[in-house]
């Protein structure tokens, strides 16, 4: 972009000293060049004549130095002229071939540009999360875009609360993402082909709830690996997701690299009902709602367990509150997918 500067600001001179007019006309004159170029340009961008699918920070790129242009003529050269647009002489600058050259010019910069930014995209189509032991393999909640929020539920299923749970996620046509102990999956495998058949995400969580960080390394490949075997073939689904029970290990590279290596991304949460801590549905909606408004961006991850009675009626009231206030409501893999340029139905 340098060269478009100097080709603009060399051509006005040669240009001006060529017409040989007055000091006054040339910086008039000059200005209306500008003027004509940056008009000339918005254009051809609206007409995608010259530049197909530019996008917006081209467009800004190259609008910028044509404003810098402007703006060297105007401050520079110390002149405030008018906005020229009634003004005849106009054509005598748009239609000389110096200004054909300098569009030209432009369009060629603006190309070049264009297919750099085409190359970079090809070239760096690494994932923003992707299973990995390092930060990359990680959602937390913290990155969510704004007033996008994820409903999670750990531990279950659990025969007689799961299924209200689902029910009442369905009724408002809300996803969320079951992360199930592989054994809770065994033992109720209808419920948890009840979770599965209503569209909701199903998740990795060990297999019988340890603290991974406490297990040796056959432990740990029966509580990872094995697990997620099992749990694939029950439900017949693939397991993208993983949660460490009690969230323990988070840190812990040998356990972080269990999960990556599984081919899943470690998922954590930014607000945590504590639903087991209380029985009392509307304190657990008090806590979870103070909490949403803790976070940064009114978005996140929240932490419910759909094996106790009162998170069924609590998080009912929590799908209620992001309805009433229009919230988007993504299970994890969407936001993760969204976060990575991939498709999805609901960003
Ligand atoms: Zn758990």
């Amino acid at each position: 972009m340098r060269f478009l500067f100097l080709c603009l600001v060399g051509i006005q001179f040669s240009h001006v000293q060529a017409m040989t007019f007055t000091e006054q006309q040339k910086w008039s004159y000059a200005n209306i060049y500008a003027d004509a170029l940056i008009e000339e340009f918005d254009k051809q961008l609206d007409q995608k004549v010259a530049l197909q699918d530019t996008g917006g920070m081209l467009y800004e790129e190259v609008y910028s130095r044509l404003l810098s242009a402007r703006y060297y003529i105007d401050k520079v050269l110390g002149h405030r002229g008018g906005n020229g647009k009634n003004n005849p002489n106009i054509l005598m600058v748009t239609d000389t071939g110096l200004y054909q050259k300098v569009v030209k010019a432009i369009n060629k910069e603006a190309i070049k540009i264009h297919k750099k930014r085409n190359e970079l995209k090809e070239t760096t189509t690494t994932p923003v999360i992707y299973p990995s032991a390092t930060r990359a393999g990680n959602i937390t909640g913290n990155s969510f875009p704004s007033q996008v929020w994820t409903l999670t539920f750990d531990d279950g299923p659990r025969n007689g609360r799961t299924q209200t749970v689902v029910d009442n996620l369905y009724n408002r046509n809300m996803r969320a993402t079951f992360f199930m102990p592989t054994r809770q999956a065994l033992r109720f495998e209808s419920v948890a082909n009840y979770v599965k058949n209503a569209d909701m995400e199903i998740a990795h969580h060990s297999y019988t709830h340890p603290n991974l960080t406490k297990l040796n390394a056959a432990e740990l490949e029966y509580e990872v690996t094995t697990a997620k075997k099992d749990l694939e073939e029950l439900l017949n689904v693939e397991l993208k997701l993983m949660r460490l029970p009690y969230g323990a290990g988070l840190r812990n590279s040998k356990v972080r690299k269990k999960i990556a290596t599984n081919n899943m991304v470690h998922v954590f949460w930014n607000v945590d009902t504590l639903d087991w801590k209380d029985k009392n549905p509307s304190s657990i909606k008090a806590r979870t709602l103070k909490q949403m408004q803790l976070s940064p961006k009114d978005s996140g991850i929240i932490l419910f367990h759909d094996i106790h009675a009162q998170t069924v009626i609590a998080s009912e009231m929590v799908m209620d509150h992001l309805q009433d206030n229009n919230y988007t409501v993504c299970t994890v893999q969407q936001v993760v997918d969204f976060k990575n340029g991939l498709e999805q139905d609901c960003l």
